[in-house]
């Protein structure tokens, strides 16, 4: 019989879960709508009736489920798998460890969503098995996670890693979710390069591909790509900070791989060239020399795979 990890993604709409084996290879994978009614009461149940029901029909039992590791969207604290806070499922200090463990009878591993897609992409991603990892995902928000000597950095507080909150504008920066200014999330998430190039378009009458449409990050990219100069200079002021941002947090931990996902990556090549070429320039010599820049591969399986390397650890398998 083989036996097989769980690996779950749990997202503000949507949960993702996997039946992976010991190899990190995907048996089984699927999702279910997050629950968040009534401050989240009923998630972890859900999760629990939804891996029960999907085991029977595969024609599975129990026995061959050895663990399950699980991230969610906001700190953890790392000795009890408590949550500090999911503001999007409206937990506050939810002990998630605790209750999944209650209702599946598993042991239970639980890490933040950005630090299991970290751990997804050094497993079987980008990252190629790399023990010094820095992850950074460019979505609707700017996600980070840091791997150091192949343990995720978690922090006294759950919020090792943030290279999303780094304040790259001292004085008078956008406004972050966070309640800072200036972060990096303001500039290199969607939102941020959505907010710059309207700033751009609105500062002179010069002709761009992106006046008239709708401005979106993938129409900045693609404008870019044709050569469009407004567009372009977007991309060099979203990627200047990033690569910024990526030499500060790499210059601390001396880097192998630096992995870079979420939507906003799927600019590709392009993204990957400006980052670099900044980043060159802004790292410590033997930082910059000892560092790859990559694109994540492994898509929205980065947080099934990872949360299965979790629960592979927790096990000592
Ligand atoms: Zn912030």
């Amino acid at each position: 019989m083989e036996q097989w990890l769980v690996g779950i993604d749990l997202g503000g709409t949507t949960t993702k879960m996997a039946f992976i084996t010991e190899d990190g290879i995907i048996v089984h994978k699927w999702e279910i709508p997050t629950d968040t009614s009534n401050r989240g009461e009923r998630i972890v149940a859900h999760i629990a009736r939804s891996l029960d029901e999907t085991l029977a029909r595969l024609g599975g039992t129990k026995e061959q489920l050895l663990a399950i590791g699980i991230g969610a969207p906001g700190p953890v604290q790392e000795e009890t798998g408590m949550l500090y806070e999911a503001v999007n499922l409206g937990w506050k200090h939810y002990p998630l460890k605790r209750q999944l463990e209650e209702e599946t009878g598993l042991p239970v591993a639980v890490d933040n969503d950005a630090n299991i897609a970290a751990l997804g992409e050094m497993w079987k991603g980008a990252g190629g098995g790399a023990r010094h990892l820095l992850f950074v995902t460019l979505g609707t928000g700017v996600g980070g996670g840091v791997i150091a000597n192949g343990a995720i950095v978690r922090g006294t507080n759950g919020a090792g890693g943030e290279i999303g909150h780094m304040t790259m504008v001292a004085d008078g920066g956008a406004p972050c979710n966070c309640g800072k200014t200036g972060c990096l999330e303001t500039i290199a998430s969607a939102t941020g390069i959505v907010r710059i190039a309207g700033e751009k378009l609105a500062a002179s009458e010069r002709p761009s591909a992106l006046r008239g449409g709708d401005v979106t990050a993938k129409a900045v990219f693609d404008a870019a790509k044709t050569g469009d100069a407004l567009a372009l200079e977007v991309v060099e002021e979203v990627t200047r900070y990033l690569g910024l941002a990526l030499a500060n947090a790499a210059n601390v931990t001396n880097p192998e791989k630096i992995v870079i996902g979420g939507g906003v990556s799927k600019a590709g090549a392009l993204l990957v060239e400006h980052v670099a070429a900044h980043f060159r320039r802004y790292a410590f010599p033997r930082v910059a020399a000892g560092a790859e820049i990559v694109l994540a591969t492994l898509g929205n399986d980065a947080g099934v795979i990872g949360g299965a390397w979790l629960a592979k650890s927790l096990i000592g398998a």
